[in-house]
């Protein structure tokens, strides 16, 4: 029997496939995942839904600290009998999606890891990546689908808003797809390990929020073109004529077929239009 499938029947464990329960069982492929991670003697790791623990007890031969994050108290018991007397491992009763990862090493960059629950992939990638300036990498195991999306190059069907604030914010890669047939119970679906390593930036970006913003409204209806959506969402046409005058952009250009670089532009230039006719004060 694999140690997950001991620890399930020792502890008489609930598997609860509403949290997206589907523990990694193949020590190869945890070793692979945590080499991606390759945590330091210095660094703190956090690891979202750390389950039965397999890959937190990898990830702390050789990490500096492990904070193990974790929702369900049947598997927290676990993890607290399992690293209870092992210095550099904190788990934490923990919801992911309300946990400050600013707070886990404060002043040094943390890293990231985790086989997310599936049902909450998103929200999980757009809060990480509100914290990425406190983060070095991020590596997760998502639905394979969800992946190719995160991962997804102009011009594809998959390319949309993960794709853009991902690539914004990280370079991404996919490391692995791993089959079902690697988790215990295995989950309907293949899955991909991403890496997200955050880019170096320079300071705050002023234009940020807006960019995320233009983003936004510019996919919000795929079948429109670009200039369509963002009228829509409310952006002046006066603003938004100068702005694809400038640009040499064609506002009867799809979201999907737009750059990062051409969404910068974009944004910066919008920004910049916004600021010489500053809204009214109230
Ligand atoms: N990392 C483990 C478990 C993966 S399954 C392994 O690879 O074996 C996903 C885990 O996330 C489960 O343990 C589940 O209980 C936990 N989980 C689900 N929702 C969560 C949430 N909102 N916050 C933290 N953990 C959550």
């Amino acid at each position: 029997m694999t140690e997950v499938r001991t620890l399930v029947a020792k502890h008489k464990i609930h598997i609860r496939k509403k949290l997206g329960q589907s523990f990694l069982e193949d020590v190869n492929i945890i070793k692979k995942i945590a080499s991606l991670v390759a945590p330091a003697a210095d660094e703190t790791i956090v690891e979202i839904g750390a389950g039965l623990g397999g890959m937190t007890e990898e990830l702390a031969k050789t990490a500096g600290r492990v904070i193990a994050l974790e929702i369900d108290p049947q598997l927290l018991d676990v993890l607290r009998e399992r690293f209870g007397r092992q210095e550099n491992v904190e788990v934490l009763a923990m919801d992911v999606l309300k946990y400050d990862f600013s707070q886990a090493d404060k002043g040094k960059k943390i890293k990231v890891v985790g086989n997310i629950p599936y049902y909450i992939s998103s929200p999980i990638l757009f809060r990480l990546l509100s914290f990425r300036q406190q983060v070095s990498s991020f590596t997760l195991m998502f639905q394979k689908e969800f992946a190719e999306r995160v991962a997804a190059l102009p011009g594809t069907k998959q390319y949309g808003i993960p794709s853009v604030m991902v690539a914004k914010y990280t370079d991404v890669s996919c490391e692995m797809v791993v089959s079902p047939a690697f988790f215990y119970p295995p989950p309907d679906v293949a899955s991909c390990v991403v890496r997200m390593t955050v880019k170096q930036m320079e300071d705050d970006d002023p234009y940020e929020e807006r960019f995320e913003r233009l983003v936004r409204a510019a996919f919000a209806h795929r079948r429109k073109n670009i200039l369509n959506n963002l009228l829509y969402a409310g952006f002046s046409k006066e603003a938004l004529d100068i702005v694809f005058s400038q640009s040499r952009i064609a506002p009867q250009r799809r979201a999907e077929t737009l750059s990062l670089e051409e969404f910068t532009n974009l944004s910066i230039l919008l920004a910049e239009i916004s600021n010489q006719n500053p809204p009214p004060k109230i």
